[in-house]
Protein backbone atom coordinates (compact mmCIF):
# COMPACT_ATOMS: atom_id res chain seq x y z
CA UNK A 1 0.00 0.00 0.00
CA UNK A 2 1.46 3.45 -1.25
CA UNK A 3 0.83 6.15 1.57
CA UNK A 4 0.73 9.68 0.70
CA UNK A 5 3.14 11.08 2.90
CA UNK A 6 1.60 14.86 4.29
CA UNK A 7 4.20 16.64 5.39
CA UNK A 8 2.94 19.71 6.76
CA UNK A 9 6.83 20.93 6.99
CA UNK A 10 7.17 20.38 2.76
CA UNK A 11 7.48 23.85 1.49
CA UNK A 12 5.69 25.29 -0.80
CA UNK A 13 6.87 26.65 -3.97
CA UNK A 14 7.07 30.41 -3.51
CA UNK A 15 9.16 29.46 -0.32
CA UNK A 16 11.47 27.27 -1.72
CA UNK A 17 12.24 29.58 -4.95
CA UNK A 18 12.78 32.33 -2.11
CA UNK A 19 14.98 30.44 -0.17
CA UNK A 20 17.23 29.60 -3.19
CA UNK A 21 17.07 33.31 -3.79
CA UNK A 22 18.50 33.94 -0.57
CA UNK A 23 20.72 31.39 -0.83
CA UNK A 24 22.51 33.00 -3.73
CA UNK A 25 22.54 36.26 -2.66
CA UNK A 26 25.18 35.58 -0.03
CA UNK A 27 27.58 35.09 -2.98
CA UNK A 28 27.54 39.13 -3.00
CA UNK A 29 30.24 41.13 -1.75
CA UNK A 30 28.95 44.51 -1.73
CA UNK A 31 27.82 44.88 2.05
CA UNK A 32 25.29 47.23 1.95
CA UNK A 33 22.53 45.12 0.41
CA UNK A 34 22.85 40.78 -0.88
CA UNK A 35 20.38 40.85 -3.66
CA UNK A 36 19.66 37.69 -5.47
CA UNK A 37 17.88 36.81 -8.19
CA UNK A 38 16.20 33.24 -9.94
CA UNK A 39 14.73 32.81 -13.00
CA UNK A 40 12.06 29.94 -12.92
CA UNK A 41 10.01 28.69 -16.24
CA UNK A 42 7.31 26.16 -14.79
CA UNK A 43 9.07 25.12 -11.64
CA UNK A 44 11.91 24.91 -13.50
CA UNK A 45 15.28 26.93 -12.39
CA UNK A 46 17.10 28.59 -15.28
CA UNK A 47 19.58 31.38 -13.83
CA UNK A 48 20.73 32.56 -10.95
CA UNK A 49 22.20 35.89 -10.53
CA UNK A 50 23.29 38.26 -7.27
CA UNK A 51 24.79 41.88 -7.58
CA UNK A 52 28.01 42.46 -7.92
CA UNK A 53 31.24 43.99 -10.19
CA UNK A 54 31.52 42.87 -13.81
CA UNK A 55 33.49 39.91 -13.67
CA UNK A 56 37.56 40.15 -13.10
CA UNK A 57 37.32 43.86 -11.57
CA UNK A 58 37.54 44.83 -7.86
CA UNK A 59 34.28 43.91 -5.93
CA UNK A 60 33.19 45.92 -3.13
CA UNK A 61 34.79 43.68 -0.21
CA UNK A 62 38.09 44.54 -2.32
CA UNK A 63 38.09 47.94 -3.44
CA UNK A 64 35.05 49.38 -1.39
CA UNK A 65 31.98 50.22 -1.88
CA UNK A 66 31.56 53.10 -5.13
CA UNK A 67 29.34 55.59 -3.14
CA UNK A 68 27.03 58.17 -4.48
CA UNK A 69 24.73 60.65 -3.18
CA UNK A 70 21.61 61.62 -4.20
CA UNK A 71 18.49 63.65 -3.18
CA UNK A 72 15.39 61.56 -2.20
CA UNK A 73 11.83 62.64 -1.39
CA UNK A 74 10.99 61.29 1.50
CA UNK A 75 7.56 61.80 3.46
CA UNK A 76 8.29 62.84 7.29
CA UNK A 77 5.86 63.47 9.64
CA UNK A 78 3.25 63.99 6.04
CA UNK A 79 5.53 65.90 4.57
CA UNK A 80 7.90 65.48 1.57
CA UNK A 81 11.07 67.04 2.31
CA UNK A 82 14.39 65.99 0.52
CA UNK A 83 17.06 63.85 2.26
CA UNK A 84 20.61 63.07 1.29
CA UNK A 85 20.89 59.33 0.69
CA UNK A 86 23.99 57.07 0.10
CA UNK A 87 23.94 54.11 -2.65
CA UNK A 88 26.57 52.20 -3.73
CA UNK A 89 26.89 51.99 -7.55
CA UNK A 90 29.75 49.64 -8.02
CA UNK A 91 27.54 46.54 -8.51
CA UNK A 92 25.63 45.04 -11.73
CA UNK A 93 22.50 44.59 -9.93
CA UNK A 94 20.98 41.11 -9.52
CA UNK A 95 18.30 41.53 -11.88
CA UNK A 96 20.34 42.82 -14.94
CA UNK A 97 23.03 40.00 -14.09
CA UNK A 98 19.96 37.53 -14.57
CA UNK A 99 18.72 38.90 -17.75
CA UNK A 100 22.52 39.28 -19.16
CA UNK A 101 22.98 35.51 -18.13
CA UNK A 102 19.53 34.51 -19.50
CA UNK A 103 18.32 33.43 -23.19
CA UNK A 104 15.19 35.72 -24.94
CA UNK A 105 13.53 32.50 -25.09
CA UNK A 106 13.85 30.75 -21.50
CA UNK A 107 12.48 34.21 -20.06
CA UNK A 108 9.11 34.04 -22.06
CA UNK A 109 6.36 33.58 -19.58
CA UNK A 110 8.91 33.38 -16.73
CA UNK A 111 8.83 34.31 -13.29
CA UNK A 112 11.73 36.04 -11.74
CA UNK A 113 11.91 34.96 -7.96
CA UNK A 114 14.19 38.18 -6.20
CA UNK A 115 14.94 38.89 -2.70
CA UNK A 116 14.06 42.70 -3.09
CA UNK A 117 11.67 44.51 -4.63
CA UNK A 118 13.43 45.53 -7.96
CA UNK A 119 14.35 48.94 -8.52
CA UNK A 120 13.11 51.66 -11.49
CA UNK A 121 16.02 50.54 -13.62
CA UNK A 122 15.97 46.95 -13.03
CA UNK A 123 11.98 47.34 -13.25
CA UNK A 124 12.08 49.13 -16.14
CA UNK A 125 14.33 46.20 -18.03
CA UNK A 126 12.30 43.44 -16.52
CA UNK A 127 9.18 44.94 -18.35
CA UNK A 128 10.98 44.77 -21.67
CA UNK A 129 12.59 41.10 -21.00
CA UNK A 130 9.62 38.45 -21.80
CA UNK A 131 9.42 37.88 -17.53
CA UNK A 132 5.62 37.37 -17.19
CA UNK A 133 5.77 37.35 -13.31
CA UNK A 134 7.98 38.81 -10.58
CA UNK A 135 7.69 37.55 -6.82
CA UNK A 136 9.53 39.63 -4.35
CA UNK A 137 10.21 39.89 -0.56
CA UNK A 138 12.06 42.83 0.57
CA UNK A 139 10.38 46.11 0.26
CA UNK A 140 11.94 48.88 -1.68
CA UNK A 141 10.20 51.90 -1.35
CA UNK A 142 11.85 54.42 -3.01
CA UNK A 143 10.78 53.58 -6.55
CA UNK A 144 8.02 50.88 -5.41
CA UNK A 145 4.96 53.28 -6.55
CA UNK A 146 6.93 53.98 -10.20
CA UNK A 147 7.63 50.42 -10.17
CA UNK A 148 4.41 48.85 -9.52
CA UNK A 149 1.84 51.17 -12.01
CA UNK A 150 4.84 49.73 -14.76
CA UNK A 151 4.31 46.51 -13.50
CA UNK A 152 0.11 46.99 -13.69
CA UNK A 153 0.60 48.40 -17.24
CA UNK A 154 2.76 45.87 -18.70
CA UNK A 155 -0.09 43.23 -16.93
CA UNK A 156 3.16 41.53 -15.54
CA UNK A 157 2.40 40.18 -12.06
CA UNK A 158 4.09 41.25 -9.51
CA UNK A 159 3.69 39.86 -6.21
CA UNK A 160 5.30 40.34 -2.32
CA UNK A 161 5.45 37.59 -0.01
CA UNK A 162 5.52 39.70 3.10
CA UNK A 163 4.85 37.03 5.50
CA UNK A 164 7.77 34.76 4.05
CA UNK A 165 10.84 34.11 6.46
CA UNK A 166 14.54 33.82 5.46
CA UNK A 167 16.59 31.15 5.88
CA UNK A 168 18.85 32.36 9.15
CA UNK A 169 22.02 31.88 7.64
CA UNK A 170 21.27 34.29 4.59
CA UNK A 171 19.21 37.00 6.15
CA UNK A 172 21.52 40.54 6.10
CA UNK A 173 20.27 44.20 7.62
CA UNK A 174 20.35 46.20 4.53
CA UNK A 175 21.86 49.43 4.60
CA UNK A 176 19.25 51.63 2.64
ZN1 LIG B 1 29.02 48.03 -2.55
ZN1 LIG C 1 18.09 47.36 -9.52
Amino acid sequence: MVTELQDSSRKDWDTYFLDIAYMVSTRSRCPRRHVGALLVQGKKLLGTAYNGAPMGVSDCSEAGCMIVEELEVKLLDGQEQMVKKQRCIRTIHAEQNLLLFTDRIDREGSTVYVTDQPCWTCANMLANSGVKEIVYHRSYPKDSDNVTQLMQNKGIIFRNLPSYEPPAQAGMNVIS
